[in-house]
């Protein structure tokens, strides 16, 4: 069963998912890959935001490779019923660390995974 469940694709790279107990994450549902390694992108950090004057939402997505740490920023436009629940959500605002061991498995990562798990064992961050 999946860790992460399909709530709603927000263009052809990403798409909100939601956890087992109900938190949201931007998770590529189409991977972005590392120009220079060609693994996809992790999800490194992510922030929801509504500008009430202009009545819009957005996320910014910090995004990194696993290997080399190549880190890309994408600004994308969000559905205003999502922003208060990305905000609520205990992903929001920091930078992911324990997750991100399960957020690889899930994306179908190998190997890469045991790197990952090393360095945060060894650095405490990846
Ligand atoms: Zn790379």
């Amino acid at each position: 069963m999946a860790r992460f469940e399909l709530v709603a694709k927000l263009n052809n790279t990403w798409a909100i998912y939601k956890d087992r107990d109900g938190n949201l994450i931007p998770l590529p549902h189409n991977p972005w890959y590392c120009p220079k390694c060609g693994v996809p992108l992790v999800i490194h950090r992510f922030a929801a935001y509504y500008h009430k004057a202009e009545d819009f939402g957005h996320l910014d997505i910090n995004a990194k490779c696993p290997l080399c740490g190549h880190f890309d920023t994408f600004g994308i436009s969000v559905p205003r019923n999502l922003i208060h629940k990305l905000q609520m959500s205990k992903y929001h605002g920091r930078t992911l660390r324990k997750e991100i061991p399960e957020i690889m498995e899930f994306m179908g990562f190998g190997e890469e995974v045991d790197i990952v798990k090393e360095r945060l064992k060894s650095y405490g961050y990846w």
